[in-house]
């Protein structure tokens, strides 16, 4: 469960230069709810949600709405092994990866990493300086399993 605010979401829009009208604080609250509730969302969802308070706004202002709380590190992309993306509200600096059902789309978070002395090896092998890395994990979930 995430403890974020609709006061942080604002203030995150404020940061990045965008007034924090009616339509925006529909999307943060719903993104809020949506954070308590552990559930994941897409663009797409977080677009169809505003409508009915905000008819007049455009899938790109969701869509860019999402992109502004991913860089400040408040939401987390989840990618589903058929490459759709969905997003769920993580606490700052929250660092885990994601074993998703590749049937039901259902979404385990894993505390599991790759160990550092394997990055280290990597960053000497090739000279990089390593910023960040991405894990998805796929399979079959035990409900979907037991379906079949
Ligand atoms: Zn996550
Ligand atoms: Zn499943
Ligand atoms: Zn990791």
């Amino acid at each position: 469960m995430s403890t974020l605010t609709l006061d942080q979401v604002i203030g995150a829009f404020e940061a990045a230069g965008m007034r924090a009208t009616r339509p925006r604080r529909a999307m943060a609250a719903q993104i809020v709810t949506w954070g308590a509730a552990d559930q994941e969302f897409s663009s797409e969802d977080l677009w169809h949600a505003v409508q009915e308070q905000a008819p007049w706004v455009g899938r790109a202002t969701a869509y860019r709405t999402v992109q502004i709380l991913q860089d400040f590190g408040f939401l987390d992309r989840v990618t589903f092994a058929d490459g759709t993306e969905r997003y769920h509200v993580i606490s700052a600096g929250e660092h885990h990866h994601h074993l998703t059902c590749e049937t039901c789309h259902r979404v385990v978070e894993v505390e599991a990493c790759i160990a550092p002395e394997a990055f280290a090896a990597v960053a000497q092998a090739s000279g990089f300086a390593i910023s960040g890395h991405r894990v998805e994990i796929f399979g079959r979930c035990p409900t979907c399993q037991a379906a079949s």
